[in-house]
């Protein structure tokens, strides 16, 4: 069986959650530990790291090279949250989704980008 290998260290469990989405549409298998309470034995329960950390399977280098480097630009994108806002796409008004800038319509429902209200 191959290793696992930590690529990042969340926040919290939706913050693992959204880099494993993220992971996922490259298709890479993602796993994540430390989201929920495991009493470990010997009494060491309130000593226990409770934030999440995100693993993939480290069986392809050139695969696990591309989930750091995922995991990199999602810890940058953090930090510095421009997300949804201005030139990284809008937001659908009639059904949610996110379309890319240069769109003017919503690819799912076909609907006009119109104005922001
Ligand atoms: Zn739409």
């Amino acid at each position: 069986m191959a290793d696992l290998k930590k690529i990042y260290e969340a926040i919290g469990p939706g913050d693992a959650h959204v880099l494993r989405g993220l992971l996922e549409v490259e298709g890479i298998d993602a796993v994540i530990r430390g989201d929920d309470m495991v009493p470990l034995q010997g009494g060491s329960l309130f000593h226990i790291e409770t934030r999440p950390s995100v693993w993939v399977l480290d069986d392809d280098a050139v695969r696990t090279a591309r989930a750091v480097e995922i995991a990199e630009e999602y810890a940058a994108g953090r930090r510095a949250p421009a997300v949804s806002a201005g030139a990284g796409g809008w937001r659908c008004r009639a059904c949610g989704e996110t379309i890319e800038d240069q769109f003017t319509a919503c690819w799912n429902c076909g609907a006009e980008r119109g104005s922001r209200s």
